[in-house]
């Protein structure tokens, strides 16, 4: 096994978007955004204990949202949207695979007291609001049954851009009964004003766009259906506020511009109504990929670094609520430093600030 060297001297070198937004990104921010509220959107699956990825993402949430309000008078409140239909577990049954969400599990309670903890010291911290919002809750607003609605009618258009492999618009209903859900969509009929879904055990059953809150999709859907519900509440000139998005980086460029800008425009959208994305530095191990939290938990991998990196609980029995409040500090001078912001960061990097100082 080779050692990384280092000289520990940290460059930041522009280009891209570092180039541009170099020492200001507030001001562009504030002059994208026309509402005195913005609530600032971060989302994440319950599925296991957040590590450094995570806790970047949320860290800049209330670090932007805390800038917003000192230099710019904006009213900020970060909204965590609860991925809770993400699968628990899957299973095949006669050749097609189903799922059992976080949330049929009760994985996503479990881990969910963690999420809740970290938001509460990061809002005591910069007095910024946050809440909490279930799939099932965010399902519910009305206009998301008419958004299912017209996606139904452009599936044929939809469905080849965002399931390349299977050309399958990834909508789903968990049956009622037991949990199971069709997750790749695979005997799930599509029609115009409902799905008709199937149960190995419990056979076919009906459910209509207007029962909303069942719906659950595939990621790349639910990026684009997130991404419409926000423009249509940007539009709206009654409700005082308007969404931005905080998420990983490597969502960044060629996911969003092929699976949300595109289907936006073909389904009639305005780019300009889109929710800001900003993108968080992805924090990567010692090959560049980024760190990931179901690889840790399905694999065990990453026995090689300190458990802190990838374990919350961990990170808090060594360092404590101070170490929170060190991370919020780091990337608080990120949004200070633009030019830290359009980068990546390595677990040493972190290992660096933190072990070394202790
Ligand atoms: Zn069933």
């Amino acid at each position: 096994m080779i050692t990384i060297e280092h000289d520990g001297q940290v460059h930041n070198p522009l280009g891209g978007a570092a180039y541009i937004f170099e020492e200001v990104i507030l001001n562009w921010i504030s002059k994208q955004t026309h509402k005195s509220k913005i609530n600032i959107s971060i989302g994440a699956q319950p599925n296991s204990s957040l590590h450094f990825g995570t806790l970047t993402v949320f860290s800049l949430a209330f670090a932007l949202g805390a800038k917003l309000r000192e230099e710019l008078s904006k009213d900020t409140e970060v909204f965590f949207e609860v991925i809770d239909t993400a699968p628990f577990k899957t299973k095949e049954i006669e050749g097609i695979k189903y799922q059992i969400s976080l949330r049929a599990s009760g994985v996503a309670d479990l881990y969910l007291v963690q999420y809740e903890e970290l938001l509460a010291k990061l809002s005591s911290l910069t007095r910024i609001r946050y809440q909490l919002r279930r799939q099932e809750e965010f399902n519910n607003q009305t206009c998301i049954s008419d958004l299912l609605h017209k996606i139904a009618l452009n599936k044929n258009i939809l469905a080849p851009i965002l399931d390349p492999e299977k050309e399958k618009l990834r909508i789903r209903v968990a049956c009622q009964k037991c949990g199971l859900t069709d997750k790749q969509s695979v005997k799930t009929i599509i029609e115009d004003n409902s799905i008709q879904s199937y149960c190995p055990e419990h056979g076919w059953f009906n459910t209509k766009y207007t029962e909303s809150s069942k719906f659950e999709y595939n990621t790349p859907l639910r990026n684009l259906i997130r991404a419409l519900i926000y423009a249509e509440d940007n539009k709206n000139t009654d409700n005082g506020f308007e969404w931005l998005r905080i998420t990983g980086s490597d969502y960044a460029g060629f996911y969003q511009e092929q699976l949300l800008y595109k289907p936006a425009s073909l389904l009639g959208y305005n780019a300009a109504n889109l929710p800001i994305i900003l993108y968080s530095p992805l924090i990567t191990d010692w090959s560049g990929a980024k760190l990931s939290k179901s690889l840790y938990v399905k694999s065990g991998a990453y026995q090689y670094l300190p458990s802190y990196i990838v374990n919350y609980e961990h990170f808090k029995e060594r360092f404590g609520e101070s170490g929170v409040e060190k991370l919020y500090k780091e990337v608080l001078s990120w949004v200070e430093n633009p030019y830290k912001l359009f980068r990546n960061y390595s677990v040493y990097y972190f290992m660096d600030l933190f072990d070394n100082a202790k």
